[in-house]
């Protein structure tokens, strides 16, 4: 046998050696992440999107029936896009407050909550008040939004106003650009760790009825 094939052959048997050795839970961590790795079409939905001229971050264009508030149509530019909330809080709600709308505004006031208390009225870099449609609300000393709490038992976060949460946290980490009336073009926001996570829902014409549309017809 040639030197170069026993030495390969040695390796293998070296890598199954110390994969079989090692505990259930690494094993598991190892094949999830290859497998992970294998069946998100990523490359192909990139190359599929430039030869559209849509960019990285679009996921579909959407077009829907306003009385039955259902999709009509819907073209998919990210096939495979996964996800799953994993209530880390880094990467949106640690961010500083979101923004809000007078909508969302309204909402949390109509619960009893006084926005003297929850919005940030600073003023901005030309020195003019902010006005509530274009507010965001207040964050803690740590940039983490007001209304953040953490649940140390389970070590995960949570909104303490999970059911008036604004808009754009429903939301995340999707968001939509406006591109006629009745169709928006659908994107997610690369900054969040439950993108792409191989126990997560496939983002699919079914998630986006169920998750997403009723908040994009209210944000409209
Ligand atoms: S939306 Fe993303 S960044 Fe925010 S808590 Fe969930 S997984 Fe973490
Ligand atoms: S309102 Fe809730 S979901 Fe939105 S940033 Fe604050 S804690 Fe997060």
């Amino acid at each position: 046998m040639p030197p170069f094939i026993s030495s390969l052959q040695s390796r293998i048997n070296m890598f199954f050696d110390s994969f079989f050795g090692l505990t259930h839970r690494f094993k598991i961590l190892i094949l999830s992440g290859v497998s992970e790795a294998l069946t998100i079409p990523r490359w192909f939905s990139i190359c599929f999107k430039k030869d559209l001229g849509a960019g990285d971050e679009n996921i579909a264009r959407i077009t829907w029936d306003s009385e039955k508030r259902q999709i009509t149509n819907i073209v998919f530019f990210e096939e495979g896009l996964r996800f799953k909330c994993k209530r880390c809080a880094v990467l949106c709600c640690k961010l500083g407050g979101p923004k809000v709308s007078e909508k969302d505004v309204e909402r949390l006031k109509e619960a009893g909550y006084k926005d003297m208390d929850f919005l940030d009225t600073a003023i901005d870099k030309e020195v003019k008040p902010r006005s509530i449609k274009e507010g965001v609300l207040k964050q803690k000393m740590d940039g983490s939004c007001i209304f953040l709490q953490y649940d140390g038992r389970n070590k995960l976060y949570k909104c303490g106003v999970y059911d008036l949460r604004p808009a754009s946290c429903r939301l995340y980490p999707f968001e939509f650009e406006v591109l006629e009336p009745k169709t928006v073009m659908l994107k997610f926001i690369p900054c969040c760790n439950g993108l792409n996570t191989h126990s997560g829902a496939l983002v699919d014409k079914k998630f986006i009825e169920e998750h997403l549309l009723e908040s994009i017809l209210k944000s409209l």
